[in-house]
Parts: structure tokens; sequence; C-alpha cells
């Protein structure tokens, strides 16, 4: 089989897809307080449509699936997804990222499926911040979440997922330290990235690797890891930084993403789009949808320029993207 490549030389590997454009949070950075005009139901992808794109995708060389949102719980069913995704020969690595809000309920139906990788989000430890900051007063059910978790050890490594926030993330640093130590929680600080509908992100906002301690590295030798990862001088517990502003990783992105209205964008902050909702919906054949797919990869941006003159906003949020 052919590899994917973009015309960089990139080895494309990784597809994330958005499930839903609902979520509910409503996390200051990424959504406004009333919500967003949400999608129609007959413009969401249907859990098919999702299963032919992702085998077609798989078919001609993507390797590892993350279901994200808006949040990915919300929408009914998801077992079912995940027990079809699984099936299809040639996926390596089937994840998920959520809020965690519905996991208490959901966990075991997911490991049942076949779940085995997922990321929770979490920002804060403290219940009134946690409250301000997703505007949901929810903190022990995602806690609650999180433990449950712990009882299926085949969905495995757990991260727990906090973006990095100038003025608002330092003084738990030490807590999640302390969390990823006693729980066998993956520890990650993403920074804050210009995607939020309010258009609140200033670069001042940015919080950096370098503000916490010296720990000791690990590494994979995978070029495509995003974050940079280490553990404790007792080995106890890992904690690492995503830094996609502060340190671009770009020249090794192995991903592409669809987002719940059939969009295939190349880059988190793409300008463009290539719709495989209509391809799909044209009874086009799998070749079609390959050769549309291929294309877009081949095309997939050099770069997102955060911080250069030539940045451009991307005309969605997160959550109408899939983080
Ligand atoms: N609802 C799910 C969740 O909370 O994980 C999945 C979707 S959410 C958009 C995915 C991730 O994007 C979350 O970890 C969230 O914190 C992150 N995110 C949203 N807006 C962001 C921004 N402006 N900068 C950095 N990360 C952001």
């Amino acid at each position: 089989m052919e590899l994917l490549v973009d015309s960089y030389g990139r080895r494309i590997k990784s597809l994330r897809i958005s499930i839903t454009d609902k979520c509910n949070f409503r996390c200051t950075y990424c959504m406004p307080a009333e919500g967003l005009p949400w999608l129609k139901k007959a413009e969401i992808l249907s859990y098919e449509e999702i299963e032919r794109i992702a085998r077609v995708a798989i078919s001609i060389g993507i390797e590892q699936i993350r279901l994200t949102g808006g949040e990915p719980l919300v929408r009914r069913d998801i077992p079912d997804l995940v027990r079809q995704l699984r099936k299809i020969e040639g996926l390596r690595s089937l994840s998920l990222t959520t809020n965690g809000i519905l996991l208490k309920q959901q966990a075991g139906a997911l490991a049942e499926a076949g779940l085995t990788r997922i990321n929770v989000s979490l920002d804060s430890l403290v219940r009134e911040k946690f409250a301000k900051l997703t505007r949901r007063d929810q903190l022990a059910r995602v806690l609650e979440g999180l433990e449950e978790l712990e009882r299926y050890p085949t969905i495995h490594p757990i991260k727990v997922n906090a973006v990095a926030i100038k003025d608002y993330s330092e003084e738990e640093v030490l807590d999640f330290v302390r969390l990823a130590r006693r729980k066998a929680y993956v520890m990650r600080w993403i920074e804050f990235m210009p995607l939020d509908a309010d258009q609140i992100w200033r670069k001042e906002d940015i919080l950096t690797e370098a503000e916490y301690g010296p720990l000791v590295p690990i590494t994979t030798g995978d070029p495509s890891e995003t974050a940079r990862r280490y553990t404790f001088s007792d080995g106890r517990g890992e904690v690492g930084f995503i830094n996609p502003v502060s340190e671009p990783f770009c020249a090794t992105c192995d991903r592409i993403r669809l987002t719940a209205d059939g969009q295939l964008r190349t880059c988190l902050f793409a300008t463009e789009e290539t719709d495989l909702r209509a391809i799909l919906r044209s009874n086009a054949s799998d070749e079609d949808l390959a050769k549309a797919i291929r294309q877009a990869i081949w095309n997939k941006e050099l770069k997102h320029y955060i911080g250069d003159k030539r940045f451009k906003r991307a005309n969605r949020s997160m959550s109408m993207i899939g983080g």
C-alpha cells in the first residue's frame, strides 16, 4: 500500500473525528455562555457515514482515530460507533477526548465496545475555579468519571489534559503533579490557542513550560509525539507539555480532522476545508472519497503561523472543529 503523505513529505497517520458540535460545558476559552448556533441533525454525519469515511481513510493509510467534539459523550449510542470502528482492519488505535462529565455512566460501555485510550480535559481541581471556567459546577462528577475509568484497565493510558492559562493555572501545577503521582493518570498541559469563539485570546495569556521546575525527560523516538514528556526522578508518574504556540510541531504533524458536518480540515488553523459530506451524499464511490482525502492531504498547510504577521484566525472555534 502507498503511504499517505503530503506535499512536504509528512506521513499522515491520525484522523480526529468530531461527532457533534454540541457541548454540555461552556468553557470561557472555547464557547460563549449562550452556546453557538448548533448544526441541524441533517447536517451532521450519521454513524454510518462516519464509519465509511473512517474505513476509506484507513484503507489508504490512516492508523489512528480519536473521537472528539463538542462533547462526544452527549451524542447518543457512542459505544455503537466505537464498536463499528474497532472492527475496521488496519486501525491501530481508537481514542476519545471528553470533558469527563458523563464518564461515570459510560466508561464501562465504552471499554466493552473496545475503546483503548482516553483524554479527559480538566483545567482546575478547585471547585469554584472549575465552575467559573466551564460555567458548570460539575468538578465532582468529572473526578468521579475519572475514578470510574480506573476500573477498566483496557482503557490505557488515562490522560488528563489541562489548558495552561497565565494567572489561572500556575497555582495548581503542583496539585496536578501530585494527582499524576497518586493516580495512574498521565498529566498534560496544553498551551492556550487562538481558537476561542469569543476571541479573548492574547499572546500574553499563554503559560509556557519554562514556568515549571526540572523533570526527567522521556524520549520515545516517535517524531509525531506532540508532548514533551517527563517523569520524576523516582520514575513515579508522568507529566508533559504540549506547546503548539511557543514550539509549533507542524513539521512532524501527522493529523487531519473531520468536523461533525463532514468537512475535512488538514490543520487546526485551516481556512479551507474539503466537503466530504457532499461527496458522500452524491453517491460517490469509495475511490472518489479516497481521492478527495488524498488530494486534501497533499495540500496540507505547511504550518499555522501563530505569532507571525501571516496568521489568520480559523473560521471555526475549537468546539466547531473538534479539539
Ligand atoms: N469536549 C471534549 C473535551 O472537553 O475534551 C472534546 C472537545 S474540546 C474542544 C477538546 C480540547 O480542546 C479540550 O481539552 C479543550 O480544553 C481544548 N481547547 C478548547 N479551546 C481551546 C483553546 N482556545 N486553546 C487550547 N485548547 C483549547
